[in-house]
């Protein structure tokens, strides 16, 4: 039986070992930063990574499953999105 890969392996949730920058609060009013010692959603990526706050976190990932039930919805429908 062929393995299942895990396709959400450029997520994952670290404790900030240095100030990081919040990236759906870079800007604005909201503006902070993630700091040392805090929790944070981490998306790897190219050209650099993605971190969240615990409160974007929860955003991000609520719009993650909403995606994924989407997908399972049309795979188990047959058919594409457009
Ligand atoms: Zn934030």
């Amino acid at each position: 039986m062929p393995q299942i890969r895990a396709i959400l392996g450029h997520a994952s949730v670290e404790t900030a070992r240095g100030k990081r920058i919040c990236s759906r609060h870079r800007t604005g009013k909201e503006r902070h930063d993630i700091q040392k010692g805090q929790l944070c959603l981490v998306v790897r990526g190219v050209p650099s990574d993605l971190n969240y706050c615990v409160d974007s976190a929860r955003d991000v990932l609520e719009k993650a499953e909403s995606d994924l039930i989407s997908l399972r919805g049309l795979i188990e429908g047959g058919r594409p999105a457009a």
